[in-house]
């Protein structure tokens, strides 16, 4: 028997969210005393195979055909199933990023399995198999009961613990029965964004709202950023604008982030805005208004005008990071 867990890759390289899903499979593993398989599809790199080894997982299951390096939700959910089938899995695990969201619902359908969407702890098996999930947004917790025999978690990014064993993982072959007839949806092209660390995996985000006053001043977002190492992101009417594009556009209409640090600048914290950010471990807020609602939700808040309180938060960062040299 086996917790299997999907191991998300792009472009050939494990997803940092899925190093936590595995990590989290396999301390539900451990509890329920069964193995921690993961299962990856498509080229990937032998490295990052062998790494989920030191997120807990015991064995390791691999499809290399390149047919899979296309993501089409329903092909990878075949492909999942033969391999929960085959490893008898009581319990499958997902990232609840975009893949995990789409591919979920689909097996969760096939094997009559309940599906926590957006798992934030360890089940508690104290009164049945009880999970805490975000709902409402991010604005209140769930705790969801999953009564089905088989059961389907996805968790959320960046709100568990991450252990580190040491160990390396077994790689094993595996070949899924999938055919290029299979795929409903053919990629024609991909435009990578160059240089930008994709949101939903940044560690640090530098958002800019309505008060930067126009699109000429991100100058000053996308240097502390890149002292930093921070992708940037906006509220809606600063994308609505064309100040910035649609994809750094975060909130309930738009992404989703839940970064190690959140630095909000000139942004008011309306709630649809904080409904895409509020899962973010540490918030700073830095807005004019002593008043803006943003710094209810704030852990550091500068009171200040944004045009003099970035170029010296960047000055500081930078002469900080030089030090560090
Ligand atoms: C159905 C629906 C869905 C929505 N979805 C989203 C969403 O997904 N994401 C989202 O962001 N919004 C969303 N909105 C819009 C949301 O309600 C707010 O209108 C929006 O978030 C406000 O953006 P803002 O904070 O950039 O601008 P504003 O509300 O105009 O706030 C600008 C802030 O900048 C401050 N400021 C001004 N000048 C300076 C300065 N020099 N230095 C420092 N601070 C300064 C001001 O004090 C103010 O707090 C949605 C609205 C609806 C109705």
């Amino acid at each position: 028997m086996s917790v299997l867990i999907f191991a998300d890759q792009h472009e050939g390289r494990i997803r940092k969210a899925a190093f936590e899903a595995v990590n989290y499979g396999a301390k539900l593993a451990a509890q329920t005393g069964v193995t921690a398989t993961a299962v990856a599809l498509g080229t990937c790199s032998d490295e990052d195979l062998k790494l989920l080894g030191n997120y807990g997982a015991v064995k390791v299951l691999h499809d290399p055909n390149q047919l899979l390096d296309q993501f089409d939700p329903s092909v990878y959910a075949k492909a999942l199933l033969q391999a929960a089938d085959g490893e008898n899995a009581q319990i499958i695990i997902f990232s609840h990023n975009f893949n995990g969201k789409a591919i979920a619902p689909l097996i969760s359908a096939k094997l009559k399995a309940g599906w926590v969407a957006g798992a934030l702890a360890l089940p508690d098996n104290s009164d049945g198999f009880v999970v805490k999930k975000s709902v409402f947004s991010g604005k209140a917790f769930a705790r969801v009961k999953v009564l089905s025999d088989k059961k389907i978690i996805s968790v959320n990014p960046n709100s568990f613990p991450v252990e580190k064993s040491g160990n390396q993982a077994e790689v094993t072959a595996f070949n899924a029965n999938v055919q290029e007839s299979d795929f409903r949806i053919k990629v024609k092209s991909t435009e990578t964004l160059s240089g930008s660390v994709p949101l939903p995996e940044a560690d640090i985000i530098v958002s800019g709202g309505r008060g930067l006053k126009g699109p000429e001043n991100w100058g000053m977002i996308e240097d502390l950023a890149k002292a930093l190492g921070a992708a940037t992101a906006c509220s809606r009417p600063v994308a609505d604008a064309g100040w910035r594009p649609h994809h750094e556009h975060v909130g309930q209409t738009g992404i989703t982030v839940r970064p190690n640090l959140y630095i909000a600048v000139g942004i008011s914290g309306a709630i649809q805005h904080l409904a895409g950010v509020n899962g973010s471990k540490n918030i700073v807020v830095i807005n004019k208004d002593p008043e803006a609602p943003f710094f209810k939700a704030a852990d550091y808040g500068i009171v200040g005008d944004a045009f003099e309180v970035v170029p010296k938060l960047t000055a500081a960062v930078k002469a900080f990071k030089e030090k560090q040299h």
